[in-house]
């Protein structure tokens, strides 16, 4: 027997089947046609961004990074819930326009931008978060052929992680952002160049559930951010200071503790340095914000039993849900929350696997797992399934094509 992720909280149960925004699952499948179906609860991403926003200082921007969930309805429903979007490409730059997402409050990190992708961010008058000298100089020669100001800011490739993070992207070699010592000498020449200074963009991890960790790194990225602009000699205008706030996926992990890093962020902010005193920051979450909001939903297509063990294969897979297969920057697989959402209140009985419809054994949605008795026709749930679940997975892999999405 494995553990299951524990379920985020907010579904109910509605006759005996998982209930969503107060709508039974099944009654969601039929409308939206068929299974697999990603579903996302508005109800509960406003829920989560008002509680965010109740324990943080009100000073400070929230970010999306929409990387987690660019699904158009969760793009415009973030238009009306946070300050500022984060993109990384420019395939997110026209999905973000398209969505409504004014131009002004997107910037736009990630290495290797595209000549025209650099052209539309400043055509757009999208921020840039520059990744290195030669993307400034592109950035700098494309706004000047075009008699354009571009707004640039830095991103900065910091000295320390994210302790715990679950993904590392800072402390030493990095393809991200601009090693720390060279930013100020970069700034200034952007800033000599006519750019619009935009400030500095510092990101040092993802997927962290400690908030002394979180605490911490926003201490070395205030330190950090007030000494560079003291030596760039510019009052700084904004700053991202990166995100990193994880989520609950498997047994044993607890929820962030967000009141602990509202209350350390407002101590800081009534304490800044005078390079930081009238800087507008912000804070960039994906996953955070949209990940326990959702749900996959697939159909049992078979229940066969092979040496004694049972195998629930459905109509879904790690080709909707790479992550929850333990196939996406994870080491050691472990179980993602799940349920028979057809059952949803009905007692375990059983040890059973549930795997996709691929012809791949890496196509495991929960190995030995207790669960309700299942057969073909019930529904299973995969839950955490808000983020880097459609647009992050392989769906042209096997031919099975994408799955359906849903905002209810
Ligand atoms: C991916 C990414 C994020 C979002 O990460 P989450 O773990 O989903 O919060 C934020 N900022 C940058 C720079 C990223 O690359």
């Amino acid at each position: 027997m494995k553990p299951l992720g524990p379920i985020p909280a907010g579904f109910d149960v509605i006759d005996g089947e998982l209930a969503i925004g107060g709508c039974p699952a099944s009654a969601l499948v039929e409308e939206a046609g068929g299974t697999p179906l990603f579903i996302y609860s508005a109800d509960l991403i406003r829920r989560r961004v008002a509680d965010l926003r109740s324990v943080m200082p009100e000073r400070l921007h929230v970010h999306y990074a929409m990387k987690a969930n660019p699904y158009g309805p969760v793009l415009e429903l973030m238009g009306t819930l946070v300050d500022g979007f984060d993109i990384a490409s420019g395939g997110e730059l026209r999905t973000a326009l398209a969505a409504g997402l004014s131009a002004e409050r997107i910037s736009f990190a990630g290495p290797g931008k595209r000549d025209e992708e650099l052209a539309a961010a400043i055509f757009a008058g999208v921020t840039l978060n520059l990744e290195s000298e030669a993307e400034a100089g592109r950035a700098l020669a494309i706004a000047e052929r075009h008699g354009a100001t571009p707004r640039l800011a830095i991103r900065v490739n910091p000295d320390f992680e994210l302790r715990g993070s679950g993904m590392k992207m800072g402390g030493g070699a990095k393809p991200f952002g601009l090693d720390a010592e060279r930013v100020p000498a970069l700034a200034r020449e952007v800033i000599a160049a006519g750019a619009e200074w935009r400030g500095l963009h510092i990101f040092a991890g993802s997927q962290a559930l400690d908030a002394q960790a979180i605490i911490e790194t926003q201490g070395n990225v205030l330190t950090l951010a007030a000494a560079l602009s003291e030596e760039i000699g510019v009052a700084l205008p904004h700053l991202n200071m990166g995100g990193g706030f994880g989520i609950p996926y498997f047994h044993g992990d607890r929820p962030l503790d967000i009141a602990a890093v509202g209350a350390a962020l407002d101590d800081r902010f009534a304490a800044l340095p005078d390079a930081l005193v009238s800087t507008e920051f912000a804070i960039e979450l994906g996953r955070y914000l949209v990940g326990e909001a959702g749900v996959y939903l697939t159909r049992i297509v078979d229940r066969k039993v092979s040496h004694g063990a049972v195998y629930l294969v459905t109509d879904g897979g790690l080709h909707h849900q790479l992550a929850a297969s333990g196939n996406f920057g994870t080491v050691v697989r472990r179980n993602y929350p799940a349920a028979i959402a057809s059952g949803f209140a009905a007692e375990p009985v059983e040890e059973a696997n549930i795997v996709g419809c691929l012809c791949t054994p890496l196509d495991r949605l929960a190995d030995q797992a207790l669960l309700p008795h299942a057969e073909a026709g019930d529904l299973v749930a995969i839950f955490c399934a808000g983020a880097y679940g459609a647009s992050a997975s392989p769906a042209a892999f096997l031919g099975q094509g994408p799955a359906r999405e849903v905002l209810v």
